[in-house]
C-alpha cells in the first residue's frame, strides 16, 4: 500500500492510503459509532506523528471490542498493519490476519483491496518484490470489480511504485497517474499529493532529477503549512537523495539532517536511519570515509529495530563504498556482496549496476581481472535493462530528454568495461612472456606451462568473442557493432548510411504468445538480415528488437533502395506460427553521416527517423539527414521524400 513505509528512495509512500481511503465511505450508522471518532484522529496522525495514529487505533478497537463493527474495526486494524509493517514484521502480520477475519462480515467489498495491499507491503518491506508485486495485481483486481475507487487509487499506488523501483517506468508512471487522478477527484488532497511524490520519485529513478527535486521542494511547501510532520521526513529524505544524485552535497546535507531531525522527535527509527546513511553518502562524497562509516554503525543499529530488507542494503553499498576509500578492499567487497544478495532479490535495477560498478572498481584495484569484468558485464546488463525500459516508456509517451542521459551514462560504462578488458589483456600478456622464459629454463616444465596459456588464450578469446556477440541472434552486439562504427566516421573516407531496424508490434507476439516464442522470431529475422548484410557492410542487434546495419560509403539513394529491400525481405519471412496470415514486419530510421558525426549523433538521427516511421503507420523506411550548414542549396526535401509507402 501507498503507505508510510515505502523503501526508501522509495519510501516516498509514507501514507496508509488503504486506511486513510476507507474515510470517504463511513455509512451512517459508523459515523454515529463512538470509535469512528477515533478511527478518524488515528488516520489523520498517520501523516503527522505515527505514535499518535497507533495510540488512537489501538483506543478505537478497544471501544470496538464492547460495541463491534467489522468496517470500522477492519479499517483501524490496517492503520496498525501499516504502522507495524516498517517496525516489527510479526505484528503486521498479526494485524493482517485479524483483518482477514473481519473481512466476511464487512459491508465494503472493496477494504479486501486494502488487507492485500498491506500484506504485498509487508513483503515488499522484506525485500520479496515478487510477491507484493502480486499482491498488489491482486488488490488492484479487488478495487477495480468491487468498484472502489478509493480502494484503487491506494493500489494503483503500490503497485506504480514497485514497477518503477524495477525499472518499468512507462507502466509505473501511468499507475501513478492514474492513482493522483483518482485522489484528485475524490478530493483527497493529501492523498493526491503523495502520489505526485510518488512520480517524483519515478523521475529521479529516471535520471530527471531537477524535476525530481522540484517537485519534492513543492510538496515539502505543502507538507509544512499543513503540518505533515511525517510526510516532510520522508519527502526530506527524498529530496536528499535528489541532491545527491546532483552532486549537490551541501543541499543534500542540510537535508538529510533536518530528515533525521524530525525522525528523532518522532521517534521514527526507519526514518531516522535513512536519513543517517544518506549522511554516511554525503561523508563518502567528501572523502571522509571514516566518519561515514561512523554515521553507518548509528544508522544499522536503528535499522535493527525496521524489517526494511533495502535500507540494510543501502548500509552495506555505503559502507563498501567507504572500505573502498580505505582501500580495505576485501572488506569492501564483503559489504558490496551483501548488498547485492538483496538487490538482486528486490529486482532493484539502479541500485545493482551502482552497487556492481563499484564492486567492478573494487575488484579492479585487487587484480582480480576476471571478477571485475564479471561484475560490469552485471552492471552493464542492469544499464541496458533500465535503458531498454526508458525507450519502450519513451513510444508509450513522454521524457524524450531523459533518454540521451541514460546514453551517455551507458557509454561511460561501456568505456570502463573496455579500460578493464584493456587491463586484463596487458596481464594475459605479462603472464605469457614469463612463461616463455621459463620455458628456455626448464623444458618440461615449460611445455605445461605452455598448455595452459593456451589455455588461458583460448578463454581469453572466447570470452572475448562472447563479449562481443549477442547471445540470443548470434550477430554482434551493440558494443561490438559501435566499436566498429566509431572508426568508420574518422577515417575521413567516403559517407557512410546507418539504419536502425525496428521489428514491429513485437511485444504483441511475446503477449500472445510466450517470450520464448518471441526469441525464435527475433532469431529468424537476425538470420534474414545477416544473409542480406555483405562485408563491408555489418550488422549488430542494438538491443531488445533493435538492429542496426552500417553501410560504409554509400550514398543516400542507395541506402534507401538497400532498406527498402530489406524491408521487402522481412516481409516474406515464413511467420505464420505467430500471426496466421500477416507477415512480420520492420519499421527502418535511415541516416548519412554528416561532418563531425559521432555514432551517438548518428543513433540519435536514425532513432529520430524511425520513430517517424512508426509515426507514419510502421512497416515502412523513413530518413533523417543532419540540417545542412547554412551555405548550401541542396534540397532536402527531395531527400525526405524518398521513403518507401506505409503498410
Ligand atoms: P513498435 O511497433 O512500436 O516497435 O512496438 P513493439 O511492440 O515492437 O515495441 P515495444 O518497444 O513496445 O516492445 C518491444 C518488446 O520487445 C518489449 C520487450 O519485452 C520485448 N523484448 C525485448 N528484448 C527481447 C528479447 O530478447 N526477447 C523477447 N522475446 N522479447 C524482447
Ligand atoms: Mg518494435
Ligand atoms: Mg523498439
Amino acid at each position: 500500500m501507498p503507505q508510510s513505509n515505502r523503501s526508501h528512495a522509495a519510501w516516498g509512500a509514507l501514507l496508509v492510503f488503504v486506511v486513510l481511503g476507507c474515510f470517504a465511505e463511513l455509512s451512517p450508522a459508523a459515523e454515529s459509532h463512538p470509535a469512528a471518532a477515533l478511527v478518524d484522529r488515528a488516520l489523520e496522525a498517520v501523516r503527522i506523528d505515527p505514535e499518535v495514529s497507533r495510540r488512537h487505533a489501538e483506543q478505537a478497537i478497544e471501544v470496538l471490542g464492547r460495541q463491534p463493527h467489522a468496517d470500522l474495526e477492519l479499517r483501524a486494524h490496517l492503520i496498525l498493519c501499516d504502522y507495524y509493517s516498517e517496525r516489527d514484521r510479526a505484528a503486521a502480520e498479526a494485524e493482517i490476519e485479524r483483518a482477514t477475519a473481519l473481512l466476511p462480515s464487512a459491508t465494503r467489498q472493496g477494504l479486501r483491496a486494502g488487507v492485500l495491499d498491506c500484506r504485498g507491503t509487508v513483503f515488499e518491506t522484506a525485500g520479496d518484490n515478487t510477491n507484493a508485486r502480486k499482491l498488489y495485481e491482486e488488490a488492484v483486481a479487488v478495487a477495480s470489480a468491487a468498484d472502489d475507487r478509493e480502494m484503487l487509487a491506494n493500489a494503483l499506488y503500490s503497485r506504480g511504485y514497485l514497477l518503477g523501483l524495477q525499472g518499468s517506468y512507462a507502466a509505473g508512471l501511468a499507475d501513478l497517474k492514474r492513482a493522483e487522478s483518482l485522489f484528485a477527484e475524490l478530493n483527497l488532497p493529501h492523498h493526491a499529493l503523495t502520489a505526485m511524490n510518488g512520480i517524483a520519485i519515478l523521475y529521479n529513478r529516471m535520471g530527471d532529477f531537477e524535476q525530481a527535486r522540484n517537485m519534492y521542494s513543492r510538496a515539502l511547501e505543502e507538507q509544512r503549512a499543513a503540518g505533515l510532520r511525517r510526510e516532510q521526513a520522508v519527502t526530506l529524505h527524498n529530496l536528499g537523495r535528489a541532491h545527491e544524485k546532483l552532486h549537490a552535497w551541501p543541499q543534500a546535507e542540510t537535508a538529510f539532517n533536518e530528515a533525521a531531525k524530525i525522525s528523532r522527535e518522532l521517534a521514527y527509527a526507519r526514518g531516522e536511519a535513512y536519513a543517517l546513511r544518506g549522511l554516511a553518502a554525503v561523508a563518502n562524497a567528501r572523502n571522509d570515509p571514516n566518519e561515514a562509516l561512523r554515521i553507518l554503525a548509528r544508522a544499522e543499529r536503528l535499522q535493527r529495530d525496521t524489517p526494511d530488507a533495502r535500507l540494510n542494503a543501502h548500509i552495506e553499498l555505503a559502507r563498501g563504498i567507504a572500505f573502498h576509500k580505505l582501500r580495505r578492499l576485501a572488506e569492501s567487497a564483503t559489504a558490496l556482496q551483501r548488498a547485492l544478495e538483496i538487490f538482486e532479490s528486490a529486482d532493484a535495477q539502479h541500485e545493482l549496476r551502482e552497487t556492481y560498478a563499484e564492486l567492478a572498481s573494487v575488484y579492479a584495484d585487487l587484480e582480480n581481472w576476471r571478477a571485475a569484468y564479471a561484475s560490469l558485464a552485471k552492471a552493464k546488463s542492469a544499464s541496458e535493462r533500465l535503458l531498454q525500459n526508458q525507450i519502450d516508456q519513451r513510444f508509450a509517451t513522454l521524457k524524450v530528454e531523459f533518454d540521451t542521459a541514460a546514453k551517455i551514462k551507458e557509454n561511460t560504462l561501456l568505456v570502463r568495461e573496455n579500460e578493464a578488458n584493456q587491463k586484463a589483456l596487458a596481464h594475459e600478456r605479462r603472464a605469457r612472456s614469463l612463461q616463455r622464459a621459463l620455458t628456455v629454463l626448464i623444458v618440461l616444465l615449460a611445455s605445461m606451462l605452455a598448455g595452459v596459456a593456451a589455455h588461458q588464450w583460448r578463454t581469453t578469446r572466447r570470452m572475448r568473442r562472447l563479449a562481443l556477440t549477442d547471445e540470443l541472434t548470434g550477430v554482434p552486439n551493440r558494443r561490438a557493432a559501435l566499436r566498429r562504427l566509431q572508426p568508420l566516421l574518422e577515417d575521413g573516407h567516403g559517407r557512410c548510411a546507418l539504419l536502425i531496424i525496428d521489428i514491429d508490434h513485437f511485444k504483441q507476439i511475446n503477449d500472445r504468445f510466450g517470450h520464448p516464442e518471441g526469441d525464435e522470431a527475433l532469431r529468424l529475422v537476425a538470420s534474414c538480415l545477416r544473409d542480406e548484410v555483405r562485408e563491408p557492410a555489418f550488422l549488430g542487434r542494438l538491443g531488445g528488437e533493435e538492429f542496426i546495419v552500417v553501410l560504409p560509403e554509400t550514398g543516400l539513394e542507395e541506402a534507401a533502395a538497400i532498406a527498402e529491400r530489406f524491408r521487402a525481405n522481412v516481409m516474406t519471412l515464413d511467420s505464420r506460427r505467430w500471426l496466421s496470415d500477416c507477415p512480420i514486419t520492420v519499421s527502418i530510421g535511415l541516416t548519412i553521416e554528416a561532418d563531425h558525426d559521432t555514432p551517438s549523433t548518428m543513433l540519435q538521427r536514425a532513432d529520430a527517423a524511425l520513430y517517424e516511421a512508426k509515426r507514419a503507420g510502421r512497416n515502412c523506411v523513413r530518413v533523417r539527414l543532419a540540417p545542412l550548414p547554412a551555405t548550401s542549396k541542396q534540397p532536402r526535401d527531395e531527400a525526405l521524400a524518398r521513403t518507401a509507402d506505409c503498410a
